[in-house]
C-alpha cells in the first residue's frame, strides 16, 4: 500500500512534480523524502493514526507531500477549501475537529481569524527542524481512512467525504488501465488541490503511475495554455469554466499542442460550444464525469467516439459497475432516464459524522449519485441532469438551499427561491427570487447580507424581487416555474 516509496524504488530518477509558482522540481527520490520529513514533523506535534490534519494551501507540491505523510503515519488528510467564508472553514474545523492545521503564509491572517486556540497550527514554509527517518507502512489497513475531503452539502452544510487508501489506490488503477495512462503522462493541474478533481482525477493516478504532476497555481488562461505547451504535456483537466476562459484567447487560436493526447472536461455539463472550437482545431478533447464520492472517475470515452457523440461521458470503466434505475430501483435500459448508480472499490467510506445521509446514499453497496442519467442502444451514458438541485457556477458546487436558508434569515424576507440559469462562461449563474415582507431592500443590500456569510462565489448575481412564489400542488415552491419565467424575459429581452 505503500505506493509512494515503491515508486521512488522503481522510478528514482523521474520527475514526480514540477510546481511551477514555487519553483520546485522533485524526483520521486525527493518526494518520498519529503514524505518521510513531513511524516516526522507530524509525529513531533504527536499526531497519531486516525488524528485530522487539516491543509489551507494554494496548489503546491506540499499538499501532496502532506497528504502522503498523513498517508504513512495513519493520519487522516483534510485540505480545506481557502476560498469559503470563515463561517464555513469554522463549521469543518468543527466537524473535523483536526489535532493540527497546517497553512499557508498566503492565509495567515484567514487562519488567525478563525481563532481556534485549542489547536496547534504549523506554518508551511517555516516547520521545526526533524530527524528524517525512513517510515515502514506496517500495520495499515486497505479499508482506513486517508482522506476527507469537504464538499457542499445537501443539508446546507459541507458534508466531508471519507475516503480509505483502498478507494485512492482503485481509482488511481481504475484510470490508469481504463484511460490507458502510460509512465509518460505529463499533466497540468489548475484544478484546486482541495477537491477530489485537483487530487484524485488525474494528479494521484499519474504518480501512482510514474509519471509527472505539473502544478499551476491561479489559473489564468494564457498562462494555461502556454504551460501545457511549456511543459510538454499529454493530458489535462479543466471545468468547463476554464475551457471557456481559454478559448477566448489568441493564444488558444495560435499553439498547436503537439504533445497533448487528451484535453478532458470534467465537473459540469460542458457545452457543445467548447466541444465545436476543439473540432475545429483537430484538438483531442473529451468530457468525464466524476464525483467525490466515488473516485472521482467512473467513465472513458475516447476523444474520437467524443466528437461522434458529443454530450456523452462514455462507458463505465473496467473496475466499477453503473447502472441506471427509476424511483424503485428497477434497473433502466436504452434510452430511459433514471438515477445513476455506481458500485466498485474506489467508493468513499462514509460521510464524517453523518451516519444518516451515509445510509441514504450508499444502499447495498451502491452509491446513489444524485444525478439522473440515459444510456443509449450503444452503451454510451449521458448526464442528464442533477436530482439533488446543485448548482455548478465556474466549477464550484453550490446547494441553493444554503443560500436560502441564509437569506431567510433576513426579517426583512419573507419567502424565497434560489436558482441556477445557463451562463455561457460560468456553465451557470445564481439568481435569488425573493418575496418581501413590506420593506424595501435594494440588490445591493441584499449582496451584502449575503457577503457577511457566504463565500463570494456562493452570492446570487441577480435578485429579482417578487410579491409571491409560485408553488407546486403540494405547495412546494416551483422552481422550474420561476425558471421558466426568467427565460421567457431574456427572450424577450
Ligand atoms: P463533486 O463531488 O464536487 O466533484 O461534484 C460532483 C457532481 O458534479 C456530480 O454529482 C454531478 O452532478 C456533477 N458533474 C460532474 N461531472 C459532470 C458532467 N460531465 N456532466 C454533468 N454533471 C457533472
Amino acid at each position: 500500500m505503500d505506493w509512494i516509496t515503491k515508486r521512488a524504488e522503481l522510478s528514482g530518477e523521474k520527475t514526480a512534480i514540477i510546481d511551477i509558482f514555487y519553483n520546485r522540481k522533485l524526483s520521486y527520490k525527493q518526494l518520498d523524502i519529503q514524505v518521510n520529513r513531513w511524516a516526522n514533523i507530524f509525529r513531533a506535534y504527536q499526531i497519531k493514526k486516525g488524528d485530522r490534519v487539516a491543509v489551507i494551501a494554494p496548489n503546491q507540491a506540499e499538499l501532496f507531500e502532506i497528504m502522503f505523510a498523513c498517508g504513512k503515519i495513519g493520519a487522516i488528510f483534510v485540505p480545506l477549501n481557502w476560498r469559503l467564508s470563515e463561517e464555513e472553514l469554522k463549521y469543518i474545523l468543527a466537524d473535523s475537529s483536526p489535532s493540527l492545521i497546517v497553512f499557508n503564509e498566503r492565509y495567515d491572517d484567514r487562519v488567525k481569524t478563525l481563532a481556534i486556540d485549542t489547536i496547534p497550527l504549523l506554518s508551511i514554509s517555516n516547520p521545526p527542524n526533524v530527524e528524517i527517518t525512513n517510515w515502514k507502512w506496517d500495520d495499515h489497513k486497505e479499508e482506513e481512512p486517508w482522506l476527507i475531503i469537504y464538499t457542499g452539502g445537501t443539508t446546507g452544510l459541507p458534508k466531508g467525504v471519507v475516503l480509505s487508501y483502498r478507494a485512492v489506490t482503485w481509482n488511481a488503477i481504475n484510470t490508469v488501465v481504463s484511460w490507458g495512462l502510460t509512465e509518460d503522462e505529463i499533466t497540468l493541474n489548475y484544478m484546486p488541490m482541495f477537491h477530489s478533481g485537483g487530487i484524485n482525477a488525474l494528479s494521484i493516478p499519474i504518480l501512482f503511475n510514474g509519471g509527472t504532476v505539473v502544478i499551476g497555481d491561479q489559473f489564468n488562461p494564457v498562462e494555461a495554455l502556454k504551460n501545457l505547451n511549456r511543459y510538454q504535456c499529454t493530458i489535462a483537466l479543466f471545468v468547463p469554466t476554464m475551457y471557456h476562459m481559454m478559448q477566448q484567447t489568441e493564444e488558444f487560436e495560435k499553439l498547436d499542442f503537439p504533445s497533448m493526447k487528451a484535453f478532458v472536461s470534467g465537473g459540469a455539463p460542458c457545452p457543445f460550444s467548447i466541444y465545436d472550437k476543439f473540432a475545429a482545431k483537430g484538438l483531442p478533447f473529451r468530457e468525464g464525469y466524476g464525483l467525490t464520492e466515488a473516485g472521482p472517475n467512473n467513465f472513458y470515452i475516447s476523444p474520437k467516439e467524443a466528437m461522434e457523440k458529443r454530450g456523452s461521458v462514455g462507458k463505465p470503466m473496467m473496475f466499477n459497475d453503473v447502472k441506471i434505475v427509476d424511483e424503485q430501483g428497477k434497473e433502466i435500459l436504452n434510452n430511459g432516464v433514471g438515477e445513476l448508480l455506481i458500485r466498485g472499490k474506489h467508493l468513499f467510506t462514509k460521510y464524517w459524522n453523518k451516519d444518516q445521509t451515509t445510509a441514504e446514499t450508499l444502499k447495498n453497496g451502491w452509491l446513489h449519485t444524485g444525478d439522473f442519467a440515459k444510456r443509449d442502444e450503444e452503451g454510451y451514458f449521458y448526464i442528464v441532469g442533477r436530482k439533488k438541485d446543485v448548482i455548478i457556477t465556474g466549477g464550484e458546487n453550490v446547494y441553493p438551499l444554503e443560500i436560502e436558508q441564509w437569506l431567510l434569515q433576513h426579517e426583512a424576507i419573507d419567502e424565497v427561491a434560489v436558482v441556477g440559469i445557463p451562463d455561457e462562461k460560468w456553465g451557470e449563474r445564481i439568481v435569488a427570487f425573493v418575496s418581501l415582507k413590506g420593506t424595501d431592500l435594494s440588490e445591493n443590500e441584499l449582496k451584502d447580507y449575503c457577503e457577511k456569510k457566504l463565500a463570494k462565489f456562493k452570492v446570487p448575481k441577480a435578485f429579482v424581487s417578487v410579491d409571491q412564489l409560485p408553488k407546486t400542488p403540494v405547495g412546494k415552491i416551483d422552481k422550474k416555474a420561476l425558471m421558466d419565467v426568467l427565460s421567457e424575459q431574456t427572450e424577450q429581452s
